[in-house]
């Protein structure tokens, strides 16, 4: 039989295998954490092989011949910037791709806050793809939408996690689309969080303030190195309320609610998937100090000579700064998050006690999390970040990747 069965630690619930499906036998249910795998309908496979054509796990990458570039950007737009997660770079990707009649996909949060893949054909949509929502989202059938867009002839700009972009580029190869008009996106991650523990902490906020009204994750009320959420709920400012207990971002950081497969990313590296990768430029004092006005600064990485098209393109809005590869490195540029020690007793607690229990007991970051939290703005400013990490690598980063 030829039909997806990945192993939960290799599947990344791209949901490539259920938006290749023929017969829509495929779909993505989530366990228990509430992460989503594929489930097979018997009675609708016909054993085509087309899932397992479209998966990316195992699948060998072609390595790239492009001498990637680096930069530093800061969108020349304020307000862009405040509700951007660094310096708006992907704000100006989208204002070049709608001024060329492009199709945009990216995420945003629905009515409910779940996070979700969606399509935006104009400026008004494609805003709330801004900032990063720390959850995986639900990819439901954008790559089918894109193959359209593709096959219709339009310009599409496709953003999201690297393994959700390998697996978009499987899915397009299986379904034999051109991709000559695609434009791909990722970022330097981290890893995505629960979808189901969102929900909840979603839920929580609503039940102490009568309503969530709007969440930013990368709040820069107190500046972008010192970040922290941005919450409106019960028609008002909670922010600061939220400040010191922001239980759910820092069940993110800890990595207790990160989905198994990041544990052993195999995209943490510098041989990206996508033409642009962006991340949160920590290393600007030392890369850029005139660029860094704590605004927030993005990292870019120009990894095919399409990125290098689009990002020239965004000169009109973006100030930029060539970088080295030694001023970009970032942590997930090298090695993935490390599965805390502490993962299953959380998941253990987040099945017998309630919810506003769990955040009591693992809403705090842990005591390394707080010793790098403590240390990194000395060591930004010393310009020290590149050392730091690797010091960091070295001392707790023993499940190192192939
Ligand atoms: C889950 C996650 C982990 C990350 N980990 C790191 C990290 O370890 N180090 C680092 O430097 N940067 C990380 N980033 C990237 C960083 O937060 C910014 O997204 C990046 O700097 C680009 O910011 P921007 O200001 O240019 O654009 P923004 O306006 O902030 O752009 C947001 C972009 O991210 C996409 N996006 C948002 N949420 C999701 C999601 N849940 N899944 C897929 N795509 C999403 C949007 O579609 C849009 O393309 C992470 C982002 C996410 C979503």
């Amino acid at each position: 039989m030829k039909r997806v069965a990945p192993e939960k630690a290799s599947c990344c619930g791209c949901g490539a295998c259920a938006n290749v499906c023929p017969k829509h036998a495929i779909t993505m249910q989530p366990d228990s954490e509430g992460f989503v795998y594929p489930v097979v309908e018997d009675t609708l496979c016909v054993d085509c092989g087309l899932c397992v054509t479209a998966c990316s796990i195992d699948k060998e990458r072609e390595s790239s011949t492009f001498a990637q570039g680096y930069a530093a950007a800061q969108h020349n737009d304020a307000d862009v910037v405040s509700v951007s997660s660094s310096g708006g770079l992907f704000s100006a990707l989208c204002e070049q791709v709608l001024a060329q009649n492009g199709v945009i996909y990216g995420v945003r949060f629905d009515e409910a806050f779940r996070v979700c893949h969606a399509r935006a054909e104009i400026a008004e949509d494609a805003v709330r793809f801004r900032g990063s929502k720390y959850v995986q989202s639900d990819v439901g059938d954008a790559m089918c939408q894109a193959a359209n867009d593709l096959k219709d002839g339009r310009l599409v700009l496709f953003s999201g996690t690297p393994c959700q972009i390998d697996g978009l580029l499987c899915f397009l190869k299986a379904k034999r689309v051109a991709i000559e008009n695609l434009i791909t996106c990722d970022f330097v991650c981290h890893g995505v969080s629960s979808p189901r523990v969102w929900s909840d902490y979603t839920a929580f906020l609503a039940a102490q303030n009568g309503s969530l009204d709007a969440f930013n994750f990368r709040g820069k009320e107190n500046g972008w190195h010192k970040y922290y959420p941005f919450i409106e709920a019960g028609g008002q400012n909670v922010s600061k309320q939220y400040k010191e207990k922001n239980s759910y971002f820092r069940m993110y950081c800890s990595s207790v609610i990160t989905r198994p497969s990041c544990y052993q990313c195999r995209y943490t590296s510098y041989e990206r998937v996508s033409d642009l990768s962006l991340a949160d430029f920590w290393n600007i004092d030392k890369a850029a100090p005139e660029m860094n006005d704590d605004r927030g600064t993005s990292q870019v990485l120009i990894n095919t000579a399409k990125g290098q098209e689009w990002f020239d393109r965004c000169a009109v809005t973006v100030r930029s700064k060539t970088c080295t590869k030694e001023d970009v490195w970032q942590p997930h540029l090298e090695y993935p998050t490390k599965a805390p020690k502490a993962r299953a007793a959380f998941w253990t607690a987040y099945g017998t006690l309630p919810f506003a229990q769990v955040i009591r007991r693992y809403g705090h970051y842990p005591f390394t999390t707080k010793c790098r939290h403590a240390v990194m703005p000395v060591i930004n400013k010393l310009g020290l970040y590149t050392l730091a990490g690797k010091l960091y690598k070295l001392v707790f980063v023993r499940n190192k990747k192939q």
